[in-house]
């Protein structure tokens, strides 16, 4: 799965990310101890609450994390480098030519195959990461059919995009051998667009059932709040994710007319009504502060950026190794895996930065959800109950948070609630001129 999504690696990793970084941190629910809920906040709601020490089962998840990572990224670099360098590439692509005989056939056996094999050879990985390891930690409450069938309709949607899309950048690499790098780069935000458009329309569904909300009281409230934060009605969207996990999580998606917000039903069931609004308030604040353009716009200059730094090492490369490789242009599809371990290199390289940019985005989405609730202590004992219950490090280490936190840390989060309180000062609010009177 993980060599289908390298597929114009760049743009469907950041694709993805969009959608994730448009979330709180995901929360794992205790099994049965704290529920929701606390003492009231009419007495509290001004006492700063307290950051956690991480238990013993977080601090294990997030060293084994660590762990983990760094394999799976070894793994993204050796499996394309071994197809490379055995010469396996070229050969599927002799294969190809002998089936295919046209052009686009040829490109779109090459990506079958070469997608199929990655699949299968990334599976075990795939299945301790996805499955077993969740179920370790009690993470997980998806049965092994549910991965399974989850499994293959990433890989089935991984290969119908593949098929659809994987020739424009081989017609522009034959086409325009100087200049590709930046028209692919360009095309990229049309195709970004599009992937964004249609995911909660056509692909998530394929993996979840969304759902109008079923609590009317507090879809009500939801409602009120969106109001208040200028979002048109009826954009609230509830999905079963009890199914697949015990995480808690809510995100926005889409564009234009297929822009929504979307809350796992299970945090529903965990969050208490102020710590949800307080949520909705954060993922309203991506909605109306246009955070998916920015992050696109943003991600687009990376994109291109790191197509250039591609074009500028893959002819080298090839020039060197081209006995092995069995190819000597970057325009035969051959050599698909040579451009999937450059990018990955070159990604992760720009990675901190991109990270950077996304945790400024999330800290003033944490700001609009204050400044539209003012319910700091909610706000703060949400993010509490994302830690102790999901086995987080409040304050990881700066490796971690370089490469990995597409949020600020849930430590700077509680801080930033305890402490961010404007209207109590009579100091101007940041996004208070885009909130609307309710009645
Ligand atoms: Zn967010």
């Amino acid at each position: 799965m993980r060599a289908v999504l390298l597929l114009f690696s760049f743009c469907l990793i950041l694709s993805m990310r969009v959608e994730a970084q448009q979330s709180p941190a995901p929360v794992q629910q205790p099994a049965s101890t704290t529920q929701p809920s606390t003492v009231p906040p009419s007495q509290t709601a001004t006492e700063p609450v307290p950051v956690p020490e991480p238990s013993e089962k977080a601090l294990a998840y997030y060293r084994s994390g660590n762990v983990l990572w760094v394999v799976e990224t070894m793994w993204g670099l050796l499996i394309p480098a071994l197809f490379l360098f055995t010469g396996l590439s070229a050969r599927i692509r002799a294969w190809a030519q002998r089936f295919g005989k046209k052009w686009f056939f040829v490109i779109s056996l090459y990506f079958l195959i070469f997608s199929t094999l990655t699949f299968v050879l990334d599976l075990p990985l795939d299945y301790y990461a996805g499955y077993v390891r969740e179920h370790a930690y009690e993470l997980s409450t998806q049965t092994f059919g549910k991965w399974s069938s989850d499994t293959l309709k990433g890989l089935l949607v991984g290969l119908v995009i593949g098929v659809l899309f994987l020739w424009a950048p081989y017609l522009l690499l034959r086409k325009s051998p100087r200049r590709w790098w930046l028209y692919t780069g360009l095309l990229a935000i049309p195709f970004l667009l599009v992937m964004i458009l249609i995911q909660p329309i056509w692909i998530a569904p394929l993996f979840n059932k969304f759902e109008p909300m079923k609590d009317k009281a507090l879809e009500a409230s939801i409602l009120r709040l969106a109001e208040r934060a200028g979002i048109e009605g009826g954009r609230v969207f509830e999905v079963n994710k009890s199914e697949d996990t015990k995480r808690v999580n809510a995100y926005v998606a889409g564009l234009g007319a297929t822009k929504r917000i979307v809350l796992w039903d299970t945090a529903i069931a965990k969050l208490d009504e102020s710590e949800l609004l307080f949520v909705m308030g954060h993922e309203m604040g991506h909605y109306v502060l246009g955070h998916i353009w920015k992050l696109l716009f943003f991600y687009s200059i990376l994109i291109i950026a790191a197509l250039y730094a591609v074009h500028r090492t893959a002819g080298w490369l090839i020039n060197r190794y081209k006995h092995r490789f069995g190819f000597d242009q970057l325009a035969d599809i051959a050599s698909l895996p040579l451009l999937m371990l450059l990018l990955s290199i070159y990604s992760f390289l720009v990675m901190p930065i991109a990270l950077a940019y996304s945790r400024h985005i999330e800290h003033e989405a944490d700001r609009f959800g204050l400044e539209i609730t003012q319910s700091n202590h909610a706000a703060a004992t949400a993010f509490v109950k994302l830690q102790t219950e999901n086995l987080a490090v409040p304050r990881p280490g700066l490796l971690f948070k370089l490469w990995r936190e597409g949020h600020p840390t849930l430590g700077d989060r509680v801080d930033f609630c305890n402490n961010y309180r404007p209207w109590e000062k009579n100091e101007p609010l940041v996004y208070g001129p885009l909130f609307r009177d309710v009645k």
